[in-house]
C-alpha cells in the first residue's frame, strides 16, 4: 500500500490508513495527522506524468492517497493555467515571475483541490452526509463537489461570508447554517455536530487527507516549468492549508527523486489577522479576533498553523503580512498587470511578493510563484469598493462622444 500509515504532528503515534480517521485519539484536535507515504511503492516518472492525457489533477493520482477502484467525483479539477507575467517583471525588475490562477476551478477557488480528494474519501467511506465549517469557498467548493457526486452536506458559514458564495451553496442544494457569528466559532459548531451525526467531516484543518489534495497546486506548479521547481513560492493564509499543501507537495518530488529542492514558500497574511506570522515570530501562538476585508483569510485560530509553520521553517520561508490598503491595491493591480481578477484573499499573496519587491527582498534572478487562490467574482461588493462607477451618461451622441473625450 503506498499509505504507510497517519502519523500524529504532536506526539508521533501512527495510525492505520482509514478515510474516517482524523485527529489523534490523544492529542485530540491539535493531534492532526500526517499522511505517511511508502514511496519505494510509488513507481512514477516524469515521462509518465507528461504523456497523461489527464488534463486535471488525477494526472498525479498515484501520487495521492485513494485506492485504484476508488470512485472520483466527475468535475474537472486542477491543471489551471500558469502564466509568465513580462509586465510584472518589468514593473519590478524579477525577471521570472509566474502567476498561478486556481481561480479557473470548478467552482472558482484552490479549495476544489481538497474538495476532489475529499469527496472520493468520502466515497470510500460510504458517507452518506458530509459536514464542514467554512469561510465560504470551501463550502461552495464542497457543495459542489458533493452534488456532483450525490452526496448530501450540512455546511457552517460565518454570517460575515460573501453573498456570492452563499449563493454557491443555496444553488448546489447545500443545507446551510449560517452562524451569527466569526468563522471560528462556525468551525466548532461543526465539529461538535459532525460528532453528534455522525457525518462526514471534510474541514480541511482536521480531515488529514485534504491537504493531500493541494499538494498537487505543487506539481503543477512544477510540471509547468518543465519539471523544474521555483526559487519562490508566495501564497496566502488562514487556516494553513494550503500552505502545508504545496510544502507537502514539493516534499514528495523530493521524496521520489524526481525533483532535488524545496522552494522558499512565503506565507502572507492580512495584517488586520495574522496569528501565524505573530507565533512564527514570537515563539507563542495568540488567538486572534481580527479583521480584513480579504474575508477568506479571516481565520483568527488557524487549525493547521502547526503544519503552516513547519512548512515555512522547514522550507527556509517565512510569514509576513500586508495591510487592507496593500491588498485593495493588489485587487486592481494585478488584473491589470496579469488579466487575472482575484478576490481580496486571492490577491494578497501577490500584495505580499510587491512588498517584499519594493524592498529588495527578492534577488532579481529568481524564479517566483504567485498563487492566486479564488476568483474576483466570488467577492464582488469588494471589487466594486475599490473603484469608481460611472454615472450614467444621456444616450445622445454628443454627449457620449464629450464624455469620451474626458475619460480617455
Ligand atoms: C481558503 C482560502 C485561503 C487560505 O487557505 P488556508 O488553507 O485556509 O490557509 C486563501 N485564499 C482563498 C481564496 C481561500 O479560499
Ligand atoms: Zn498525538
Amino acid at each position: 500500500m503506498k499509505v504507510s500509515c497517519l502519523k500524529c504532528m504532536n506526539c508521533g503515534k501512527e495510525y492505520k490508513d482509514a478515510p474516517d480517521r482524523y485527529v489523534c485519539d490523544d492529542c485530540g484536535i491539535d493531534g492532526i495527522l500526517d499522511v505517511i507515504y511508502d514511496y519505494n511503492s510509488i513507481n512514477i516518472t516524469k515521462d509518465e506524468i507528461s504523456q497523461s492525457k489527464d488534463f486535471s489533477l488525477w494526472r498525479y493520482r498515484k501520487m495521492l492517497p485513494i485506492k485504484d477502484e476508488t470512485q472520483i467525483p466527475p468535475l474537472q479539477v486542477g491543471w489551471t493555467p500558469l502564466y509568465k507575467s513580462e509586465k510584472i517583471a518589468n514593473e519590478t525588475g524579477i525577471k521570472n515571475v509566474y502567476i498561478k490562477d486556481d481561480g479557473r476551478n470548478p467552482t472558482a477557488s484552490l479549495k476544489d483541490r481538497a474538495s476532489a480528494i475529499g469527496i472520493a474519501k468520502a466515497l470510500e467511506a460510504g458517507a452518506k452526509t458530509i459536514c464542514a465549517a467554512s469561510t465560504g469557498n470551501a463550502a461552495s467548493s464542497l457543495a459542489g463537489f458533493a452534488a456532483s457526486a450525490g452526496i448530501k452536506t450540512v455546511i457552517f458559514v460565518p454570517k460575515r461570508a460573501p453573498k456570492a458564495k452563499i449563493a454557491q451553496l443555496l444553488i448546489y442544494g447545500a443545507k446551510t447554517v449560517i452562524v451569527d457569528d466569526t468563522y471560528d466559532r462556525a468551525f466548532e459548531l461543526s465539529v461538535e455536530i459532525t460528532k453528534k451525526f455522525g457525518f462526514y467531516n471534510r474541514n480541511c484543518a482536521y480531515n488529514p487527507f485534504l491537504v493531500e489534495g493541494k499538494k498537487t497546486v505543487a506539481f503543477e506548479i512544477w510540471e509547468q516549468m518543465g519539471f523544474k521547481t521555483p526559487d519562490r513560492v508566495y501564497i496566502s493564509i488562514g487556516d494553513g492549508c494550503i500552505t502545508s499543501g504545496i510544502y507537502k507537495g514539493f516534499y514528495d518530488l523530493i521524496k521520489l527523486g524526481l525533483s532535488d529542492k524545496m522552494p522558499r514558500i512565503i506565507g502572507v497574511q492580512a495584517a488586520g489577522c495574522n496569528p501565524v506570522e505573530v507565533a512564527l515570530k514570537t515563539g507563542k501562538f495568540v488567538a486572534q479576533s481580527g479583521n480584513t476585508i480579504a474575508d477568506s483569510i479571516a481565520v483568527g485560530i488557524p487549525r493547521n498553523r502547526l503544519k503552516a509553520m513547519r512548512a515555512l521553517k522547514e522550507s527556509n520561508g517565512t510569514c509576513i503580512s500586508v495591510s487592507d490598503d496593500e491588498i485593495k491595491a493588489a485587487i486592481t493591480d494585478l488584473p491589470r498587470s496579469a488579466g487575472v481578477f482575484g478576490e481580496p484573499a486571492g490577491v494578497t499573496a501577490y500584495a505580499g511578493f510587491k512588498k517584499h519587491s519594493n524592498e529588495k527582498n527578492i534577488d532579481i534572478n529568481e524564479k517566483v510563484v504567485i498563487i492566486i487562490t479564488g476568483n474576483g467574482l466570488k467577492d464582488i461588493e469588494s471589487a466594486i469598493s475599490v473603484c469608481d462607477i460611472p454615472t450614467p451618461v444621456a444616450p445622445d451622441s454628443k454627449t457620449i462622444e464629450n464624455h469620451v473625450k474626458t475619460i480617455i
